[in-house]
């Protein structure tokens, strides 16, 4: 999702600033930018959270049961309030990294496998791999599932807020929707658990009970790389350059992160990301 106005319920002031930017530079640099913005919905227990959600944010439009069955014909009648987020947008990240890629080609630009020989030419991306330099550096486990539904049409990312277990749905296109995703403090990766798995897919169910009859097509769990302020940093650490802590926002702040990176190699100047250690100030 590229999605900076949900995001800034829960983070900083640049997520949303350079979010708002990556949704253009996705487009411009990768293409297969879905720009149909984001619908939010809660269960009727749950409307607290819509008024809580609404207040942490905004970019939205507040919209009813009408308005909602027009932008999403399959929820008719299921909620009677929602806030619309129009100026979001999504992507389907393995499409956009071969889009990426491919541009890259384009302009002779190949992706090596191999490591350069010069160490002073390598930037440490390595995301959780490199706490041996950045022991700031913590998981945050998240864990999503494919789904195949092809009795539910959506054109735009729907999430659903809960207390303990807020997801979203990301229509792929074909009756493919990513369903996410889980945010446990853990730097475990590998398989998904059946706890969350379970509590995934009973929220999907909640949202329309036609995920009852999806198929599950893929699992996938990963850990988020962040530091405690869960913003992004660059700088130097084990003899060389490096960008990380993403967290949650690769997608948002990559383009802004790597614009900076770029311009200190060029110019020297500091970057908004930049991190001094202690023992370097
Ligand atoms: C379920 C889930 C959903 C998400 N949804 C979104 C979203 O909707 N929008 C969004 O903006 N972000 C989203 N994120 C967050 C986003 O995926 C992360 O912010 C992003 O992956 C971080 O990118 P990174 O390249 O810094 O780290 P990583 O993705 O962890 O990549 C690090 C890479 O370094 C490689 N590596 C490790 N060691 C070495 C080595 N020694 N040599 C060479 N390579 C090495 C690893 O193999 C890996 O490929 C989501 C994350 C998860 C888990």
């Amino acid at each position: 999702m590229l999605a900076p106005w949900c995001e800034f319920e829960n983070a900083e002031e640049p997520v949303l600033r350079h979010g708002l930017t990556a949704i253009d530079w996705w487009d411009r640099n990768a293409g297969g930018v879905s720009r149909q913005g984001t619908l939010v919905v809660t269960l009727g227990r749950d409307r607290r959270e819509l008024d809580r959600f609404a207040r942490r944010t905004h970019g939205f439009e507040e919209i009813g049961g009408n308005r909602l069955a027009e932008l999403e014909p399959d929820l008719a009648g299921r909620f009677d309030r929602a806030l619309f987020f129009a100026a979001e947008a999504h992507l389907d990240p393995r499409a956009a990294m071969a889009g990426l890629q491919s541009g890259l080609a384009e302009r002779g630009i190949a992706v090596a496998a191999d490591m350069p020989r010069d160490p002073g030419q390598v930037i440490d991306c390595r995301g959780l791999a490199a706490r041996d330099i950045l022991p700031e550096l913590r998981g945050v486990r998240g864990e999503m599932l494919v789904l195949r539904c092809p009795d539910v049409t959506l054109s735009r990312p729907v999430r659903l807020l809960h207390p303990r277990v807020p997801i979203y749905l990301v229509p792929r296109g074909d009756g493919i929707f990513m369903l996410g995703a889980t945010m446990i403090e853990s730097d475990r990766r590998g398989v998904v658990t059946a706890r969350s798995v379970m509590e995934l897919l009973s929220a999907a169910f909640a949202l329309h009970p036609a995920f009852g009859e999806a198929e599950i097509v893929e699992t996938g769990a990963d850990a988020r790389p962040a530091f405690p302020d869960n913003l992004p940093r660059i700088g130097r650490a084990g003899g060389r350059l490096y960008a990380n802590g993403l967290y949650r926002h690769g997608y948002l702040l990559a383009p802004a992160l790597a614009m900076q990176l770029a311009d200190h190699i060029d110019t020297g100047e500091r970057p908004e990301f930049w991190h001094e250690t202690d023992d370097q100030r």
